[in-house]
């Protein structure tokens, strides 16, 4: 039966549902500097990094990522494969450190979350279709009065507009993707594994330390790129960034993208063999020492629960009873 033949009365039908708004639907919202919350939701921030925000913010101070990690973040896991995040540093009454009586120190340049505080956003993927696509909601926290301000209609592609987000929307479109493919398909093989972390991590956050990596030999003895298209990656942080979406792909998801030294793994085992086989033969013993502790744990069990039956059988007199 469809849902469709389901009738909820009015009284029962929940305000929370959030109704889905495109690019044309109209808004009723204005953020301005004399409006009673200013800097409220600064006070509250809750703030997940994408690969672009820390783009922007990296040149914003003119440092490298590692360090800009390090200063103005803080890490999390996005999922319950403990995929990696990382969240704008707060005080410790949860105000963001970027916040001045002014408004936000990084304006220009604060991230996609705080331009979209008013409104919410999904990416969304039809059943069957390879397509995603942004869909928008009302952000309705308590605490913003941007929603009560009269005379404010706008759109929801104006606010996109009036936010600068298209351009955060556009780099963070194929990010957001990745997250989406990891969550409906999984990874090639089976849970990520640390050195998937690692990759994840470096490439879609720390793109100085990225750019080593690529510019390192252990990159070139794998992944064969000319020379004009390293230069153009490594010379801007956006290619940089967009080369490390696509090598995600590759190495996450087996898109082989990326052209490859002929038989780079097997050339690779071969050098490391000697390692390889060293850590492979401490993962057995380390195994088989775990084994032979069960084992012995669980003969230790029986043989108590036989000292307990033995004696229980062979307690028949008065003495033994309570
Ligand atoms: S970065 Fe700026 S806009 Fe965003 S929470 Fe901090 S102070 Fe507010
Ligand atoms: S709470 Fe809403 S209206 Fe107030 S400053 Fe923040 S975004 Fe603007």
């Amino acid at each position: 039966m469809s849902s469709e033949k389901i009738e909820i009365p009015e009284d029962m039908q929940s305000s929370l549902v959030p109704e889905i708004l495109s690019l044309d639907s109209k808004i009723n919202f204005r953020c301005h500097k004399n409006i009673s919350c200013y800097n409220q939701c600064c006070k509250q921030a809750d703030i997940t990094l994408t690969a672009y925000d820390i783009v922007r913010m990296k040149q914003h101070f003119g440092i490298d990522s590692s360090e800009f990690l390090k200063k103005y973040t803080v890490p999390f896991e996005m999922d319950s494969h403990g995929t990696p995040g990382v969240k704008m540093r707060t005080d410790d009454n949860s105000v963001c450190i970027h916040m001045t009586e002014e408004g936000c120190g990084i304006y220009e340049n604060r991230p996609s979350a705080c331009r979209y505080y008013g409104l919410g956003v999904m990416s969304r993927r039809d059943q069957g279709s390879s397509e995603d696509y942004y869909v928008y909601f009302r952000n309705k926290e308590d605490i913003c009065k941007g929603w009560d301000e009269e005379d404010a209609e706008t759109t929801v592609a104006e606010y996109r507009k009036d936010q600068g987000l298209e351009v955060y929307d556009e780099y963070n479109r194929e990010w957001m993707q990745l997250i989406l493919k990891k969550k409906s398909a999984g990874y090639s093989i089976g849970k990520p594994s640390e050195m998937s972390m690692q990759l994840f991590f470096m490439a879609s956050y720390d793109l100085d330390r990225f750019k080593r990596f690529i510019t390192s030999p252990a990159f070139s003895k794998v992944y064969l790129l000319k020379e004009e298209e390293l230069e153009k990656i490594t010379s801007n942080d956006v290619e940089l960034m967009i080369f490390g979406y696509i090598f995600m792909r590759h190495v996450l998801f087996g898109e082989e993208s990326i052209p490859m030294v002929e038989n780079a793994y097997e050339k690779r085992y071969e050098e490391r063999k000697e390692i390889i086989e060293m850590r492979r033969k401490v993962e057995i013993a380390e195994y088989e020492k775990k084994q032979e502790e069960l084992k012995r744990e669980a003969l230790r069990i029986d043989e108590e629960r036989l000292d307990d039956g033995h004696d229980a059988d062979s307690c028949h007199g008065d003495s033994c009873k309570t």
